[in-house]
């Protein structure tokens, strides 16, 4: 049996399962301070006999097992969680193998093998929510570099119309300081769950995320995008991308049918979690061989 987390700001989820990602029992745990979250994280797999973890968290993360700082969150605005380790929290509690990377990451595994691009050997997975973050398959491989991609803070150009300064704190009007939900909130005043009916407010959206997946696309060349995230709950959103996305590339890259090359996420709400289960079972096989 596989022990899996998948750690986000608001919550974190628990979940054990096998080694294809079905999951067989779970748990949610509000994100408080790591001694208390993690407490509770710890006494949920205590009643398991597990052989490996996998994690996704928040980050930035470290996930270079190279670097003294493996298995931290660095540099979170959530200040009781910066510079924690979950792994080594993790380790002092259990003796299996562990195996870490980032919450997204974990999506676009989870999302290769089980989702929406199952049998594909690339494919992205972009979250727009509280934040933005992306994460990358490429050859059948999560990419990493000298740490994660960081693909949310790209810079997009403006809309001629769009005046708001934009709410990054590193670089204001990067993608996500400009199209993230608490952009969308400060821009319009209002939450996006509020201004369903406002079109131009998700035009506007994917004005700007088309100009990400261009990017995106010229660079890796996925063979499926998927979009998830509580922003694109908002369906209108993916049409406005399909509107802009054609504009942007003017013909240049022959893009597959729009709708099924960028869609939402096949395993909806449980990419993260499966992708931590398969994380496990990564850091189990990784083990055994060596
Ligand atoms: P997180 O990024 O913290 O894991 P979510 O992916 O749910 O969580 O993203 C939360 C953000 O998405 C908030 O800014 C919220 O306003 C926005 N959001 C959530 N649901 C919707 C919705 N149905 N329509 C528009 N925006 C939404
Ligand atoms: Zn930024």
């Amino acid at each position: 049996m596989y022990g899996a987390i998948e750690a986000g700001g608001t919550k974190f989820v628990c979940a054990v399962g096998n080694e294809s990602g079905k999951i067989m029992d779970r748990i949610k745990i509000p994100t408080t301070v790591p001694e208390e979250t993690m407490a509770e994280v710890i006494s949920f797999f205590k009643k398991y006999e597990l052989t490996a973890i996998g994690i996704g968290s928040f980050g930035p993360v470290d996930v270079n097992p190279e670097s003294e700082a493996y298995g931290m969150i660095t540099s979170t605005p959530k200040l009781a969680w910066r510079n924690y380790s979950i792994v080594q929290a993790m380790k002092d509690a259990f003796s299996v193998p562990i195996g870490f990377n980032t919450d997204v990451n974990a999506a676009a595994l989870g999302e290769a093998v089980n989702g929406a691009a199952k049998g594909l050997e690339s494919c992205l997975y972009i979250t727009v929510g509280t934040g933005i973050g992306a994460g990358a398959v490429v050859q059948g491989q999560l990419l990493q570099g000298l740490s994660h991609p960081e693909m949310g803070h790209i810079l997009v150009r403006r809309h001629p119309q769009d005046g708001y300064q934009g709410k990054c704190p590193y670089h204001g009007d990067c993608l996500e300081g400009l199209a993230a939900g608490p952009a969308i909130e400060d821009r319009w005043g209002r939450k996006g769950i509020d201004l369903v009916d406002q079109q131009e407010v998700w035009d506007l959206e994917g004005y700007y995320i088309a100009q990400a997946l261009m990017q995106y696309i010229l660079i890796l060349s996925p063979k499926k995008i998927i979009l998830g995230g509580g922003v694109m709950h908002q369906k209108q959103v993916l049409s406005s991308i399909y509107k802009y996305l054609p504009k942007l590339d003017n013909g240049y890259v022959t893009l597959p049918e729009l709708s099924e090359y960028i869609v939402s996420p096949g395993l909806g709400d449980d990419a993260g979690i499966t992708g931590s289960l398969l994380l496990a079972h990564q850091a189990y096989a990784d083990a055994i061989q060596h």
